[in-house]
């Protein structure tokens, strides 16, 4: 495994990596919305969920996310402010307006697990984007009884507003407009996560922007991508990297940088801030 070697040399070679590679594909975790300030502990958990911790006890916004709530009235009033703190609230400290600034010229394609819509605010192409494990912008049936997502924004921020003592009112409560059950978060926790149509698509559009550029100078620029689901990002780049010659993997992650023996020399492994080392590359 490769570690960090000198810093400033490491972000000079993936500077040099992002001005000539012919494409690049970025993948993207949670470390990097931490790194723009989407924190689910601390402060922020404080701030907007005081009264549910002291309920419950909770130690970060995830925790709640699947606590089975008494009423759909509570449920809703949790999860409407978590929805409308990560998704339609402006967090971001400027972390991923610095990467659309660094790649904007360039052919690029971004996968990311993560669901806070960050990609498309800081201005990325939607069509240059494929979000694997839902967003939180978008319901589905529960059950699911079929295969669509719906828009949440109005809803949400109907229920942000108007909710009292931990409860949304009872009118505000969604239901699948099919079969009335109760709608559900568009997220990949289990195997009722709703595909749609333009998941599918954009699925679709990765795997051609992988093979048009199948043997090409294509840097593999991975960021914050922990190891909680290594199988839809890391580990493909590193295939990826290992079977063409020509490709380069760079790994930004605090403190969890690191590449493979086989790919070690065409790696860029930095180990610092996220938002610090894009600033340097800016
Ligand atoms: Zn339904």
């Amino acid at each position: 495994m490769k570690f960090t070697k000198d810093y400033s040399a490491e972000i000079d070679r993936l500077k040099k990596e992002i001005q000539t590679a012919d494409a690049i594909v970025i993948g993207a975790g949670a470390g990097l919305s931490t790194a723009a300030g989407f924190t689910y502990s601390g402060e922020r958990l404080q701030k907007y969920f005081a009264d549910f911790v002291e309920k419950y006890g909770f130690h970060d916004m995830y925790s709640g996310g699947f606590y089975p709530f008494p009423t759909p009235e509570e449920q809703w009033a949790y999860w409407s402010r978590y929805i409308y703190i990560n998704r339609y609230m402006d967090v971001d400290n400027g972390t991923y307006k610095r990467l659309f600034e660094l790649v904007k010229d360039k052919d690029y394609f971004v996968i990311t697990t993560n669901v806070d819509h960050q990609f498309q605010k800081a201005g990325f192409d939607k069509h240059r984007l494929f979000y694997t494990q839902g967003d939180y912008g978008l319901w589905q049936c529960s059950e699911p009884c079929h295969q669509k997502t719906y828009d949440n924004e109005e809803t949400v921020r109907a229920m942000f507003e108007t909710q009292k003592d931990m409860r949304v009112p009872s009118e505000l409560v969604p239901h699948c407009p099919v079969c009335g059950k109760p709608m559900s978060m568009n997220l990949r926790a289990d195997d009722t996560f709703v595909e749609d149509e333009g998941w599918h698509r954009a699925g679709e559009r990765y795997d051609e922007f992988l093979r048009r550029h199948d043997g090409l100078h294509i840097l593999f620029l991975e960021l914050g991508v922990g190891m909680n689901t290594p199988v839809i990002i890391k580990y493909p780049f590193w295939k990826m990297t290992y079977a063409n010659p020509k490709a380069v993997y760079a790994c930004l992650n605090f403190g969890e940088a690191y590449a493979p023996d086989e790919i070690s020399e065409r790696s860029i492994c930095i180990n610092g801030d996220i938002r610090e080392v894009l600033n340097a590359l800016v």
